[in-house]
């Protein structure tokens, strides 16, 4: 397939020093639980950066391709639940009233579960209240070889009262509706968006193309040859990633016939595990 000339320039990786006192729980696939205060305590801000130093000293990267080294995929979860925090925000409201960030811990809460062999999931759910602006940094200092961020997806303000007073058999409740990705620059990230698509497709799931409709707030770039994988430029994740990332809006909450699906536990477990079979196939690419 052609890569758009866009999608070719790679990002140069480079680590921060550790600044955060967050670190992953023992064990894999794991939530991530903040540094106790009363831990800090004893050991202090040196042995904490030490700890860290370490930490990435050993973390695996996506280069153990070969033999049963583990990869680490960090998995964020969307907004905040603390709308007081920097940044905090709870996300898009749903046709009921619901705050997407729900819908989104929902979803990443599958990932502590998943069984890919060699992967190891690390979890960050939106009730840790993670700044925007820190998150693809922590990735980096949490020794990520890749990371995704799992939304759910929105419609224009105008769009929403149409959606709620839409009879159940009306097209647009069958066109407000499905899957997209999000990526910016790097070949890896669009490499890794195709697999989730591709795996997300196989397992049945509808992707969406509302975005593509030319309005205002929609009008979206699809990358060529791909069904539901568009450019990005301005998101602030994507800009800040410095390994291959992806934003994955899982569904669109302002559709009742859709949130009704991703209340289903049994739904939210096909999207979880099609995005798990999409990175381990991306991962384990020759
Ligand atoms: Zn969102």
């Amino acid at each position: 397939m052609h890569l758009p000339p866009s999608l070719r320039a790679r990002r140069s990786p480079s680590i921060g020093p550790p600044s955060s006192l967050i670190v992953p729980a023992k064990g894999t696939n794991q939530m991530v639980e903040r540094f106790p205060a009363r831990v800090l305590g004893r050991v202090g801000i040196w042995g904490a950066l030490l700890f860290g130093v370490f930490f990435l000293a050993t973390a695996p990267t996506c280069s153990d391709a070969e033999g049963p080294a583990s990869r680490r995929v960090v998995v964020f979860s969307g907004h905040t639940e603390s709308l007081t925090c920097l940044g905090g925000n709870r996300g898009a409201k749903s046709a009921s009233g619901r705050d997407e960030y729900r819908f989104n811990d929902e979803v990443v809460r599958l990932f502590e579960t998943s069984k890919s062999p060699g992967i190891e999931f690390i979890v960050l759910p939106a009730s840790l209240n993670l700044p925007l602006e820190s998150r693809a940094e922590l990735a980096d200092r949490l020794g990520a070889c890749l990371l995704v961020e799992i939304h759910q997806d929105n419609v224009q303000p105008e769009k929403v009262a149409q959606l709620l007073k839409a009879p159940e058999k009306s097209p647009l409740l069958d066109f407000y509706r499905g899957f997209s990705l999000h990526v910016l620059g790097g070949e890896d990230s669009f490499e890794l968006a195709q697999a989730i698509e591709s795996a997300m497709i196989a397992a049945g799931l509808p992707y969406s193309t509302f975005h593509r409709e030319e309005i205002p707030g929609e009008a979206m770039k699809l990358v060529p040859g791909t069904r539901a994988i568009y450019e990005r430029p301005n998101l602030m994740l994507l800009k800040r990633a410095r390994v291959p990332a992806v934003i994955i809006e899982c569904g669109c909450i302002a559709n009742p016939k859709e949130e009704q699906l991703l209340q289903d536990p049994a739904y939210r477990q096909r999207i979880a595990t099609a995005i798990q079979r999409g990175i381990a196939a991306y991962l384990s690419r020759p």
